[in-house]
């Protein structure tokens, strides 16, 4: 689980910049029609249907930021990486078609380490059947640096923007919130354990969800395609992966209405309501402020609140109100605190 200082280790420099680029990505296969060029010469190609529109994101991930590498395992970091990005891709209701991944590397990786690196890259690739079709390579005098771009497709009319939720809307949420936050505040403790007794196992059976939600997230493609299936077209959508607060109110400012969200409502996996009672962590605001849950928050019309409502992936957590009646949780006791957009302050509280 903790670095291992024994494996054997064979120098970037010994295969040089371009055999590196060849070495690491000369498993990847291009599946998709729209890629015509990938890796390889100095720029991709793509050809997409013209009836579509292209949606692109990055995101940069830095060492000692984004991630310790003290206990996330390079596979399941370059399989995180692209997560982060596609989670972006399917928050518009698209599908991811492409990536380019760049990376900056001190010469303290070992080619080995690497090959980890791009296995979980490859592996995110597959499962999500996006092509690998490019990017940068330098060195870093400090730590690990990866870029990725995501490229996706979507039909004009369906594209799911944060500005369009209207009054009235439900406010619905996929899968479970809170899980991957409590997993890193686990890590971080048998850290800091692992750093007193080097000789000490960590015992994550308790926390297994946890852990893997924060080491191995998924990125919910297949809610896309649920909601395409049940045809539902949310009215407004964004990916949570800096805690349900700081989310609903993205959607709240931008579209410029209101928002009751119920706390009873909040959909929590066990394992998260048990750990925070073990860590005396008030897990509420877990799932408000947590952050690094990658599922999709989304408002719909109240016409589909039956299929909605009939769905076991999803949570209908509340309803957009007029912008001038503010934006509030409101609590199991039922007072009504106004959401901030880290944590909530109880100080708050109206009257
Ligand atoms: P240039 O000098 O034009 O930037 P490079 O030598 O950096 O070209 O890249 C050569 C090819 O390898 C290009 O197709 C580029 O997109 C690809 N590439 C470079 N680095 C990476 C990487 N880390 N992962 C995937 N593809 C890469
Ligand atoms: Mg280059």
């Amino acid at each position: 689980m903790f670095e291992n200082k024994d494996e054997s280790r064979t120098s970037i420099s010994s295969l040089g910049e371009f055999g590196l680029i060849d070495h690491l990505t000369e498993h990847f296969k291009i599946t998709r029609k729209s890629t015509k060029i990938g890796i390889g010469d100095d720029a991709a190609v793509l050809d997409f249907d013209a009836k579509k529109q292209v949606v692109v994101t990055t995101d940069l991930l830095i060492e000692g930021v984004h991630f310790d590498l003290s206990y996330m395992p390079l596979k399941h970091l370059g399989y995180k990486a692209v997560m982060v990005n596609l989670s972006d891709v399917y928050a518009m209701n698209a599908e991811a078609t492409q990536i380019t991944v760049s990376i900056a590397v001190s010469n303290r990786f070992p080619i080995e380490a690497l090959e980890e690196l791009y296995a979980g890259i490859q592996a995110a690739s597959e499962v999500y059947k996006i092509d690998v079709i490019g990017g940068d390579t330098s060195s870093s005098t400090s730590g690990l640096v990866i870029s990725i771009t995501a490229i996706g497709l979507v039909d004009e009319d369906k594209v799911t923007k944060r500005s369009t939720a209207k009054e009235g809307d439900l406010l619905v949420v996929s899968g479970d919130l809170g899980a991957a936050y409590l997993g890193l505040q686990v890590l971080e403790r048998e850290k800091q354990v692992f750093k007193v007794n080097p000789n000490s196992q960590p015992d994550l059976e308790k926390y297994t969800y946890l852990v893997e939600r924060q080491l191995k997230p998924e990125a919910r493609r297949d809610i896309t395609l649920l909601l395409k299936e049940i045809e539902v077209l949310p009215t407004s959508m964004i990916d949570i992966s800096d805690g349900l607060s700081s989310e609903v109110i993205h959607i709240c400012k931008q579209s410029k209405v209101g928002c009751n969200l119920y706390e009873d409502k909040i959909p929590l996996d066990p394992q998260v309501i048990s750990t925070c009672e073990e860590f005396n962590m008030d897990s509420t605001t877990i799932a408000l402020s947590g952050g690094e849950d990658y599922e999709l928050l989304f408002t719909v019309k109240q016409e589909d609140f039956i299929k909605i409502k009939a769905n076991p992936h999803f949570s209908i957590i509340g309803h957009m109100t007029n912008e001038s009646e503010g934006i509030h949780l409101i609590t199991r006791a039922n007072t009504k605190i106004q959401l901030i957009a880290r944590g909530w302050n109880a100080l708050d509280e109206e009257k």
